[in-house]
């Protein structure tokens, strides 16, 4: 931590002896009209599109126009079992069993099937906690199933909150909760690194005490997936979703992860929503035989996928493998604690991060509050080709990513702030 040194010369030699340095060659940089590269720190909104992914959909392109429907069974990979081609590497990146993991839907459809499954209210215990600073899809989907079971939708909601002045959550104010009310919570549905603080959560102590309580407890880590270690496995979560489109950098609105517990994979008791790629794959394709249900989270599915979203998904995965989780974060805590080195020489009295300073606490997006600023800063970041994400009423986030962001990146978005908050 404290090794990080100012000037820019410190920056390039960080570069120069980078590891993933040849990684950031790998993605399309997007430039400004002048040909200079943006310095992209959106990652954790959309990541960044690898050079690859092309050639990968492209592949797929040219296996329908010469095989049509035979390429389910004759195509590169074929589109019958696709989606296994994913599961092993997806697993990796979240700390789960091959078992456990299925990529198919969407993201907020994903958390509305989970519910499905893992949200079954009682008259006495159907509410459903979730952090006050959800990320909007999730706190509507969680209202609405509340309305669907005939719940009211804000007498049903449980907020974990922040305390008065504060920003982060504390678990201690979790643990009281529960104790207090833990007997009327149902499901407990936490964002597993809250996308506004950055905040990552403690997967594993939150199931615990929620488990404790007889909740159960899903996660949705579309801003952990490849950001963080997740060991969703390990956390004993229920069940978890995410998103390949932010740190997966699988393309807008590309297809989601899911992760159900082990221990729920035979189960033939709880309730879901099934279709055709639900059924037991052997038997499918009678299409006259009775129901009978896949095992493990692929049993979730309904249709058959979209290829061409799994093409990206596919050339995205097998990068990350090739690198592995524990390179990635390895560089990912020193950029982070670079740009938290340099924010931090720019004084206290215009600049707050409020993302935790411990590294085991976040991952790379610091969200930072600037005194007296509104969204026209942003609007002068945007000038100066850097791109970040403005929150209201006062927040920048930044996510220097470790697989094409650079230590340059970080210096050179530092000193532009520094000349715009000057002015
Ligand atoms: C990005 C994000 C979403 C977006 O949901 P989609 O269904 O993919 O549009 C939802 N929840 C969280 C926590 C997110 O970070």
């Amino acid at each position: 931590m404290s090794d990080y040194k100012l000037g820019i010369n410190y920056a390039l030699e960080q570069d120069k002896k980078d590891v993933l340095k040849s990684y950031r060659n790998q993605f399309h940089i997007p430039k400004d009209n002048g040909g200079n590269e943006w310095i992209y720190m959106t990652g954790n909104s959309l990541g960044l599109q690898p050079k690859c992914t092309k050639s990968y959909i492209n592949q797929e392109l040219e296996d329908w126009a010469n095989l049509g429907v035979e390429g389910h069974t004759q195509g590169k990979t074929p589109w019958l079992p696709y989606h296994e081609f994913l599961t092993e590497n997806m697993a990796k990146i979240v700390g789960a069993k091959p078992i456990e993991v299925v990529v198919m839907n969407t993201l907020t459809a994903n958390l509305h099937f989970m519910m499905v499954s893992f949200y079954k209210p009682t008259k006495t215990r159907y509410k459903i906690l979730i952090e006050s600073d959800a990320f909007p899809s999730d706190k509507y989907a969680v209202e609405s199933q509340l309305r669907h079971h005939g719940f009211d939708d804000r007498e049903g909601v449980v907020l974990w909150e922040p305390r008065k002045g504060e920003e982060l959550l504390r678990y201690e104010d979790l643990k009281t909760i529960l104790e207090e009310q833990g007997q009327e919570i149902a499901l407990i549905m936490v964002g597993g690194v809250n996308y506004y603080t950055g905040q990552f959560f403690d997967l594993k102590r939150i199931t615990s005490l929620g488990h404790k309580q007889g909740c159960l407890v899903g996660f949705d880590c579309a801003h952990g997936a490849g950001n963080v270690a997740l060991n969703l496995h390990n956390s004993d979560a229920d069940f978890a979703v995410w998103c390949t489109y932010k740190y997966l950098n699988a393309g807008p609105g590309s297809l989601g992860g899911c992760f159900v517990h082990e221990r729920h994979a035979y189960s033939k008791n709880l309730n879901r929503f099934t279709g055709w790629w639900s059924h037991n794959k052997q038997t499918r394709f009678n299409m006259r035989d009775e129901f009978d249900q896949l095992e493990g989270a692929e049993g979730w599915q309904l249709s058959n996928p979209p290829i061409l979203s799994m093409a990206a998904i596919k050339a995205s995965l097998d990068m990350f493998n090739e690198i592995g989780m524990n390179q990635l974060l390895s560089k990912s805590k020193k950029l982070t604690g670079y740009l938290e080195f340099l924010l931090r020489e720019l004084g206290e009295d215009t600049i707050r991060i409020i993302t935790p300073s411990n590294v085991n606490e976040r991952g790379c997006q610091l969200s930072i509050q600037v005194k007296n600023a509104n969204k026209t800063l942003h609007d002068r970041l945007i000038n100066e080709g850097v791109i970040s994400d403005w929150r209201e009423p006062n927040v920048i986030r930044c996510a220097p990513v470790p697989l094409y962001n650079s230590f340059e990146d970080v210096y050179r978005l530092v000193e532009k702030l520094k000349v715009i908050l000057n002015e």
